[in-house]
């Protein structure tokens, strides 16, 4: 079995990761799914149909890529698509895959045209066509591609191309987690950091966590820092409950952002309808983090609803501003 070769992994709680297919919490449905197409391809002894995980930030999809070359026994290669400007840069990483690799694309939906066309006939063929030279002398050089299995990762499926979303054998569609499975990642994570973590506060940060494991493990972490500079080192309720407001989280899981997101929608435009690029300048931050991080949870939470006009404020996310939703209010 070859090493799994990671690189450009900056993620600050990378020993947290789960390693293998067992370790991994929750997602019961995509768990089942990768199994089943990891295992089929094992017993024929060919590499796996090319895999979409798609999904929020945080919930998992570069931490099982790296679970699935492990699970292969073979090396992941990693980039993301905004590294892909140029058909050149993928050729590269192309050309260096062995046979069985697994080739780690996040952010996938951002790949440069040229670079994704490339990715077609890789994908279908194992095969590129490199141009060389430019204008009228320009030639194509056909090369081949060791088998390899693409891992894409991405937060908008709806901005795929219908032709790249088309050549993935197998899309694991990943959902928010529920607060029972948050509390078994963060009792792991707590485990491996050496946190005294009570299950009383494992709860409480579990429900702040806004359904993602990511953001368990940060508010553990600043937990912690607040348990061992204010308190003896155990992370008891209380403790928690007050780490958390020093960071700004409140009851709901809301951070400060979501809450302006929130805040303009009701105070700035009265409860909407407005479009998430408007409700974006509003607040300051770029749509693509209103788009991706902010609205999917806080329609999660049931506080704002996507509608044809545009989004909308629900009545409990009036309420959760302590402000009363006006008469009539449908959502
Ligand atoms: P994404 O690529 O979807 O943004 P990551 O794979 O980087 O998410 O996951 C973020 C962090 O959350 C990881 O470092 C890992 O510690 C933790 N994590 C994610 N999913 C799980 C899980 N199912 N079980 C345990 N920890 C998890």
């Amino acid at each position: 079995m070859r090493a799994t070769m990671i690189s450009g992994d900056g993620d600050t709680d990378s020993g947290l990761r789960p390693k293998t297919l067992d370790d991994f919490i929750g997602q019961p449905r995509v768990r089942e799914q990768l199994h089943l197409v990891l295992s089929g391809a094992m017993k024929r002894a060919v590499t796996p149909d090319h895999i979409l995980l798609s999904g929020p930030p945080g919930l998992g999809k570069t931490s099982l890529a790296m679970i699935i070359a492990t699970e292969l026994g073979t090396s992941l290669r990693m980039t993301s698509g905004p590294a892909l400007e140029r058909a050149g840069d993928l050729a590269a990483m192309l050309s260096n895959l062995v046979e069985g690799d697994v080739l780690f694309i996040d952010e996938i939906h951002r790949m440069a045209r040229p670079a994704e066309e490339m990715l077609y006939l890789a994908m279908e063929d194992f095969r590129v066509d490199v141009v060389v030279g430019k204008g009228p002398g320009a030639t194509s050089i056909p090369l081949d591609v060791a088998p390899f299995t693409l891992v894409g990762a991405t937060t908008r499926s709806g901005a795929l191309t219908g032709p790249l979303r088309d050549r993935f054998g197998f899309t694991a569609h990943m959902d928010f987690y529920e607060p029972g499975e948050l509390e078994h990642v963060l009792r792991r994570s707590a485990t491996i950091l050496g946190v005294d973590l009570q299950p009383s506060a494992a709860r409480e940060i579990a429900g702040r966590s806004r359904g993602t494991p990511r953001i368990a493990n940060r508010l553990l972490r600043r937990v912690r820092d607040y348990a061992d500079v204010r308190s003896d080192g155990t992370v008891t309720l209380a403790v928690a409950r007050a780490a958390l407001q020093v960071y700004d989280v409140d009851e709901a899981g809301l951070d400060r952002l979501d809450r302006s997101v929130l805040a303009a929608l009701v105070r700035s435009f009265r409860g909407g309808p407005v479009g998430v690029g408007t409700l974006a300048v509003a607040v300051g931050e770029e749509s693509g983090t209103v788009e991706e991080v902010c609205e999917p949870f806080l329609v999660r939470a049931g506080m704002i609803a996507r509608t044809p006009r545009g989004r909308v404020a629900t009545a409990a996310g009036w309420h959760h501003l302590g402000l009363t939703p006006p008469e009539g209010l449908v959502y």
